[in-house]
């Protein structure tokens, strides 16, 4: 099942901005701003996606800082359950676990809360990101929500950059939903 219309997908598709060249040249970077200053379509997409996880007996939504903060939280407002940040390295207040990933260029590092999942045993979780394209940060994302004895259900994305991988190796640990898959010739 599709969480979103294929109607609702163009609107969505045709909403983001892919600006050239940022933060580097050759990047083509999707700008989701420009959706999310859409009331109608940012309605449409929340309510499409809580519809979609309602039946799924969802404990908290995990958001991948920073886009996937605003997502994560309306949903988690949606469906009423708690929002859990994973956040990059130094960011987070309280005591945490961490998670290094490759990048082309040395590694980056996520963290989560140790008491982020409050006492609710095994929580059954989604993760959400705006977007997938190596699927590094997702992948340590859900190796710390596992780490904390959480189950989790699946990984949500906005955006698929479908062919740097990463969602087709994430799907190999986790059940992966994209709203809107992007085939990538060159760039990004
Ligand atoms: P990755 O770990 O390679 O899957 O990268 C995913 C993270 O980097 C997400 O948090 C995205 O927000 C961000 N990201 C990677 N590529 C892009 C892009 N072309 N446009 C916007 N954000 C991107």
């Amino acid at each position: 099942m599709q969480p979103v219309s294929e109607k609702l997908k163009k609107e969505l598709l045709a909403s983001i901005r892919s600006v050239i060249d940022y933060p580097k040249p050759g990047i083509v970077f999707r700008d989701i701003t420009t959706l999310i200053n859409n009331p109608i379509l940012m309605n449409a997409l929340i309510d499409s996606l809580k519809n979609y996880y309602l039946e799924m007996k969802i404990d908290f939504v995990v958001g991948i800082e920073s886009r996937g903060f605003i997502f994560g939280a309306a949903l988690a407002y949606a469906l009423s359950v708690g929002f859990v940040p994973v956040r990059k390295k130094g960011k987070l207040p309280f005591t945490v676990v961490s998670e290094k990933y490759s990048l082309e260029y040395g590694f980056d590092e996520v963290e989560i809360h140790i008491d982020a999942f409050r006492d609710v045993k095994s929580p059954r979780v989604i993760l959400i990101d705006d977007l997938i394209a190596t699927g590094g940060t997702a992948q340590a994302a859900l190796r710390l929500i596992e780490s904390l004895g959480a189950n989790c259900v699946e990984a949500c994305f906005l955006l698929n950059l479908e062919s740097l991988g990463g969602a087709k190796k994430l799907r190999e640990i986790v059940k992966v939903t994209n709203v809107l898959d992007i085939e990538v010739k060159d760039g990004d």
